[in-house]
């Protein structure tokens, strides 16, 4: 059993990329899982309206389910519609509904849009006793008001990368996003990590593509690789993570490494001024 030093404050993911299939998701579950078998606390928050994470992570999210969407619509309390992930008391959701797929929508003629996340998730992190070291957010795969509410409540971007051809499409788009967001609604806000996923080592542009995202991206990337595996690609449709599902196997390993990778750049010693 890993044992990981944990600094005690909340750290805020929001796992994005505009591109859809390129494992937000997965990356998303998978290591809020590992990051909770290490002894993290982690809440995801689920901001796809297709709530993919809700199922991987077994959590009930049925049309009547209490959802982020009636967070961000009607102003229910975070801690309202947090359920726990029967893999871990470490593991929570914020499950997300049919409903959410509205939101996008709805949200456009509400006061503060861009940030109801952040004050519903402030006011949570507030009241609740047992704080989660980390808050993953899994967005949908535009930049409309629910990923600008992710954007606008965390701390960091992940971007996972997949390593396969026009892997980087789109990638100066959402970095340009980012800035703009910087800029407006959330100056704290940083790419702090990019994860390369479904890799497979047996083909040359897996590896010439890992090789340019790292060129271009020497701190961001993680060392781990998360490999194209069956058994990740299998684990949701059993309603589990594949830290559940097959611990063992080379995906959850390489879960369980980057989340050790990711809970401990933190404790590291903060990059010098003027670095990047
Ligand atoms: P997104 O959330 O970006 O749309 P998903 O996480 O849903 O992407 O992943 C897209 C598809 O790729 C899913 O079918 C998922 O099971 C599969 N997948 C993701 N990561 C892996 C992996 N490491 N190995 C095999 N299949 C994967
Ligand atoms: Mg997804």
């Amino acid at each position: 059993q890993t044992t990981v030093e944990l600094s005690g404050r909340t750290r805020i993911i929001t796992v994005s990329n505009q591109k859809g299939g390129v494992g937000k998701t997965t990356t998303a579950v998978n290591l809020a899982a590992a990051m909770a078998s290490v002894g993290a606390r982690v809440l995801v928050i689920d901001l796809d309206p297709q709530g993919n994470a809700s199922t991987a992570l077994s959590i009930p999210h049925n049309a009547d389910t209490p959802s982020v969407y009636d967070v961000l619509i009607d102003e229910f309390p975070m801690a309202d519609i947090i359920q726990t992930s029967p893999e871990s008391d470490l593991l929570t959701c914020a499950p997300s509904t049919i409903h959410l797929a509205g939101a996008e929508i709805e949200l456009v003629s509400q006061v503060a849009r861009e940030h109801r996340l952040r004050t519903a998730l402030d006011d949570y992190l507030e009241q609740v006793e047992e704080k989660p070291d980390f808050v993953i957010i899994d967005c949908p795969p535009s930049l409309g008001l629910l990923t600008i509410n992710a954007f606008t409540a965390a701390h960091e971007v992940l971007i996972p990368i997949q390593c396969e051809y026009y892997a980087l499409e789109g990638l100066s788009q959402l970095l340009g996003n980012v800035r703009m967001i910087q800029k407006h609604l959330n100056q704290g806000l940083r790419v702090s990590t990019i994860v390369l996923t479904m890799f497979d080592g047996r083909t040359r542009l897996a590896q010439q593509v890992a090789d340019e995202v790292r060129a271009h991206f020497p701190k961001e990337v993680l060392a781990t690789v998360i490999p194209r595996s069956v058994r990740v690609s299998e684990a949701p449709s059993f309603g589990q993570t594949v830290i559940a599902y097959d611990g063992q196997s080379a995906g959850a390993v390489a879960y369980r490494e980057a989340a050790v990778e990711i809970i401990e750049r933190d404790s590291a010693p903060a990059p010098t001024e003027g670095g990047a």
